[in-house]
């Protein structure tokens, strides 16, 4: 069940169980309307809360009052009257009056709402109209009083007919009413809001909690589905290591002559063990990035050295494909700081596919240049940018003339086993798993990597390495 601002329930709340006046209605409007009706009737008045809290007053002080309390067995008198008038039941029906030791009079009155007692109002003390002194019994009560000074003050004291006094209890009960209605309802509608408003919140705590669990769940399985992973490229490693080595040996007649088809066959079972080892050796790669177990070797680089490394190893795969391999390197690059083998893997990587992408008599080219890491860079959760300084950087761009890709896959080509789904994709074969290797690679030089298009055709993907090794802390 929903539990509203007090800790009641909803029900509760609405239903109006246990209706407290000082839950009802303003202190401040509660106070302007007891003094409003004080100064047109000039009769002291109280309200009090059903638990006899005292909730507005509004009275001047009565000097015979003033004066009785300086005397000990009449503020004894006094205190003992106020206590009763505090607790006497007032009925339901205009109320009830009750005699001070004065002679004054009170009238209790009960505040009531939607039938139920919420409080009461005190009326007076009040001399009645028609009594001139006050009764002999004042002048017994305590033997230090004086006669003369109390009549005195008797004749200053509020004076009202009990009509009067009657009809400011109905005047006021009406106003009551008024304010009691339109503070239940506002305190009604604030109510059922907060409530709607905590079961919303649990709701979304219950939603929370669920997503939590299954994230967790998700991480375990890729955790469980990282580790298969290692151990079968492992496994699967040392059998295929013999079935090249052999196989290499059939080809070089170690084994005896070979006829033509029969080296033919063997050459096919090298090459397609060989393309199976580059597979198993990128999930093994990929095994090691996610795990974080793969240690980078970083030293001060030669970008001239590593650009020309990267060209010389491609070019003959780009001049069997007809597709022009140039590079470029800005004069006085500062040395970076990183793993050569791992960013030599990066840059191959990059202009392997440029090259398996791009149609005969297209360019690929290989660029190097000063430039600057971004000053925001995404954090893991993705989305929020996290503000870092301007460093410097080096720049390689890879571009090609080739098929190029769309806006909407940059992001995704980065994912390990995503290819882009077009037949002229799927016809270069691959496994998917050379991008998502790249962009950890590059994560772990605090590097970024980004795809941009090629003017006319063909992308550029262009990786940043920042030049000065970070600091730490
Ligand atoms: P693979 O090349 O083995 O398929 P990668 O992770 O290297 O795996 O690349 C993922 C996909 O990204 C490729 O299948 C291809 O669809 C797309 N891609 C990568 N490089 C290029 C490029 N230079 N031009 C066009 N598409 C590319």
């Amino acid at each position: 069940m929903p539990v509203g601002a007090t800790g009641r329930s909803l029900d509760e709340l609405t239903l109006g169980h246990d209706m407290r006046l000082e839950e009802l209605v303003d202190r401040e409007a509660l106070a302007e309307m007891t003094r409003s009706v004080y100064d047109l009737f000039k009769v002291p008045l109280r309200i009090f809360s059903s638990d006899g809290k005292l909730l507005a007053d509004a009275a001047e002080p009565i000097a015979l009052y003033g004066y009785l309390n300086t005397l000990r067995s009449a503020r004894v008198a006094l205190h003992d009257i106020a206590g009763i008038v505090k607790s006497l039941d007032p009925g339901s029906e205009g109320g009830i009056v009750h005699p001070c030791v004065t002679g004054a009079l009170y009238r209790i009155v009960a505040i009531e709402y939607d039938s139920r007692r919420i409080g009461r109002m005190v009326l007076g003390p009040f001399v009645p109209d028609n009594m001139q002194t006050p009764p002999r019994s004042l002048f017994d009560l305590d033997p230090e009083i004086e006669i003369e000074r109390t009549i005195q003050l008797f004749a200053e004291a509020p004076h009202a007919s009990e009509e009067r006094v009657l009809y400011m209890g109905q005047h006021l009960s009406r106003m009551l009413d008024l304010i009691l209605f339109s503070g239940h309802r506002s305190l009604l509608t604030s109510n059922m809001h907060l409530a709607s408003v905590r079961e919303s919140f649990r709701e979304l705590e219950d939603k929370n909690s669920k997503l939590q669990q299954a994230y967790d769940r998700l991480k375990e399985l890729d955790r469980l589905k990282s580790n298969f992973l290692a151990t079968v490229s492992h496994e699967l490693r040392t059998p295929l290591t013999s079935i090249i080595g052999y196989s290499e040996m059939l080809v070089e007649n170690l084994a005896g002559d070979l006829t033509d088809e029969q080296r033919e066959f063997v050459q096919t079972i090298r090459d397609k063990g060989e393309q199976l080892l580059q597979l198993i050796k990128g999930l093994l790669d990929l095994g090691k990035l996610e795990s974080g177990t793969m240690s980078l070797r970083k030293n001060y680089l030669d970008v001239p050295r590593l650009v020309r490394d990267v060209v010389a190893t491609m070019a003959p795969t780009a001049r069997k494909k007809d597709v022009e391999l140039v590079h470029d390197v800005e004069a006085g690059l500062p040395q970076i700081w990183g793993d050569a083998e791992r960013l030599r893997q990066v840059l191959l990587n990059l202009t392997e596919n440029a090259i398996k992408f791009t149609p005969a008599r297209g360019k690929v080219s290989i660029s190097a240049a000063l430039g600057a890491m971004d000053a925001a860079k995404p954090d893991d959760a993705g989305g929020i940018v996290i503000l870092s300084a301007r460093r410097t950087a080096v720049e390689f761009r890879v571009s090609d003339t080739g098929i190029g890709i769309p806006q909407g896959e940059r992001d995704r080509v980065f994912d390990a086993f995503y290819q882009v789904d077009s037949s002229s994709t799927r016809e270069q074969g691959g496994t998917g798993l050379g991008l998502s290797i790249v962009r950890r690679l590059v994560d772990g030089h605090d590097g970024l990597v980004r795809i941009e298009d090629n003017e006319p055709s063909g992308s550029v993907f262009v990786v940043t390495i920042p030049v000065k090794r970070a600091t730490l802390g």
